[in-house]
C-alpha cells in the first residue's frame, strides 16, 4: 500500500482516539469522525481495568496481545497526558482474584503455575492470607491470587487526553457526523456521511460494535462485530478503600482515588439495546455485597451501560482490508479495548506509515472472516 498522508478515522472511542493520536504525532494529517461526542460508545462505560492474566487465563493469541499492550501502557498514558495536557488517573497496584469454591481455587493454582512458568510475579494466598491482604472480604473467600503487574486507568480521561493530544498534532475532530459508506474513487477514499462527504487517501474503521453498519463498496458480508452489553455500577464508598482491583467469578471492584468504587460488569447478548436494567443492577449489587459486605453501606451514584464490540473468536480485527486498498480495520476489541488501545495504535501506524507488518497482525487479520 502506498503510504497515506490524509487519513480519516471513523469512531472516536478509545481505539479511534489512540489511532488518531499515533498517526498524527507521526506526521499524518488526520480527520477523526464520530456521530456522538468523543468517547460516548462502549468507552464511557469501561472500568479501565488492565488485567491480561485474568482476561486470558491460558496461553493464547489474546494473552500475547494484551501482555504486549500492557507493556506499552506507562509510556502511552504519559505521552497522551503530556501531549494532551489532561491528567489521567492510572495505577499499577495489581489485582486480587478471589476464590469462593474449591473449583475456583484449583483454577487459581493452575494459573499461578502458568504465571511462574512465565516468570510473572504472583502470590497464591490461602484463606487467612487472602483476608490479611484484603481485610474487607466476606466469609465466602477461601483463597486468592495476587498479580502485581495489573492495574487500572480512567478510560474517559485517557480518551479525552488522546483527542486533545491528536488535535495538538494537527488532527481535526468532526463530531455529529454519521458515516454511511466508504468508497474508493480514483485512488482516493470517499466517506459519505449524513452531512456531506470527506475525502482522504486512507481510512481506519474504528466504529466499535457499529462497525458492520458502515457500508463498504465491494464488501457484501460486513465485519462480524456484534454488541455485547455490559452494565456497571458506580458507588460512593464509605470507610477504608479497597487496596486494589478485586475480582470474583461474579463481579470485579475498582477503587478510585476519589472514594468511589466501580462494580462491573454484566455480559449480555441484548442487541443494540443501551439500557440499564433492574436485573443487571441487582445482580451486580448482590455480587458486590457477597464479595465485600461493606458494599451494603455504600452510596449509589448510578449505573452505566455500554456495548462491547465482540467477534466470533473474541479477538479484535486489526489490519488492512483485502477488498479495498487503504482501508484498515481497528475494531472488535470486546472486553479489552482500553487495554489493547496502545498496541492497536502502534501496529496500525507501523503498517500504514512505515510499511512494517508486525507478525502479531496475522492472528487479528480481517481476512480470517473472509474477503473483508
Ligand atoms: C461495562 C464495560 C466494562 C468494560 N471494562 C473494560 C475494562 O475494564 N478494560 C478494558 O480494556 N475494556 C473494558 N471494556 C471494553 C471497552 O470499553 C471496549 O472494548 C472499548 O471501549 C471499545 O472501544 P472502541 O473505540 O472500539 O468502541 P466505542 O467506544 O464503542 O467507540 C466507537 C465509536 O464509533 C462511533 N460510531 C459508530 N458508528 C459510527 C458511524 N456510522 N459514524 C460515525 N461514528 C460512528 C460511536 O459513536 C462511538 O463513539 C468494558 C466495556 C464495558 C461495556
Amino acid at each position: 500500500m502506498a503510504r497515506p498522508s490524509d487519513i480519516i478515522v471513523i469512531g472516536a472511542g478509545i481505539v479511534g482516539c489512540a489511532v488518531a493520536h499515533e498517526l498524527a504525532r507521526r506526521g499524518a494529517s488526520v480527520e477523526l469522525v464520530d456521530e456522538r461526542p468523543v468517547g460516548m460508545g462502549a468507552t464511557q462505560a469501561s472500568a479501565g481495568v488492565l488485567a491480561p492474566y485474568i482476561e486470558a487465563r491460558e496461553e493464547s493469541p489474546l494473552l500475547g496481545l494484551t501482555i504486549r499492550s500492557l507493556d506499552l501502557f506507562d509510556d502511552f498514558v504519559a505521552r497522551a497526558s503530556a501531549d494532551g495536557g489532561v491528567a489521567v488517573p492510572y495505577h499499577r497496584t495489581g489485582t486480587l482474584d478471589v476464590a469462593t469454591t474449591d473449583a475456583e481455587m484449583r483454577a487459581l493454582r493452575a494459573q499461578a503455575d502458568l504465571l511462574s512458568r512465565r516468570d510473572v510475579p504472583a502470590i497464591l494466598l490461602d484463606r487467612a492470607a487472602v483476608r490479611a491482604e484484603e481485610p474487607q472480604l466476606g466469609d465466602g473467600a477461601i483463597g486468592g491470587l495476587m498479580i502485581e503487574a495489573h492495574g487500572f486507568v480512567a478510560a474517559g480521561d485517557l480518551t479525552r487526553a488522546l483527542v486533545a493530544a491528536a488535535r495538538r498534532h494537527g488532527a481535526q475532530l468532526i463530531e455529529q457526523r454519521r458515516v454511511r459508506r466508504i468508497s474508493g474513487r480514483d485512488g482516493d477514499i470517499v466517506i459519505e456521511t449524513d452531512r456531506g462527504s470527506l475525502t482522504g487517501n486512507a481510512v481506519v474503521l474504528a466504529a466499535g460494535c457499529w462497525s458492520g453498519g458502515v457500508a463498504i463498496d465491494g464488501i457484501t458480508e460486513p465485519v462480524p462485530v456484534r454488541p455485547v452489553r455490559g452494565q456497571l455500577l458506580w458507588l460512593a464508598w464509605t470507610g477504608t478503600p479497597l487496596r486494589r482491583v478485586t475480582w470474583s467469578s461474579r463481579c470485579y471492584l475498582v477503587p478510585w482515588d476519589d472514594g468511589t468504587l466501580l462494580v462491573g460488569a454484566t455480559v449480555e447478548e441484548a442487541g443494540f439495546d443501551e439500557r440499564t436494567t433492574v436485573a443487571g443492577v441487582r445482580d451486580l449489587l448482590d455480587a458486590a455485597c457477597d464479595l465485600v459486605p461493606r458494599a451494603w453501606t455504600a452510596g449509589f451514584r448510578g449505573a452505566r451501560v455500554g456495548l462491547r464490540p465482540a467477534t466470533p473468536d473474541d479477538l479484535p480485527v486489526i489490519g488492512p482490508s483485502r477488498a479495498m486498498p487503504n482501508l484498515m480495520y481497528a475494531t472488535g476489541h470486546y472486553r479489552n479495548g482500553v487495554l489493547l488501545a496502545p498496541l492497536t495504535a502502534q501496529l496500525l501506524a507501523d503498517a500504514m506509515l512505515e510499511d512494517k507488518i508486525d507478525p502479531m497482525l496475522s492472528a487479528v487479520s480481517p481476512s480470517r472472516f473472509g474477503d473483508l
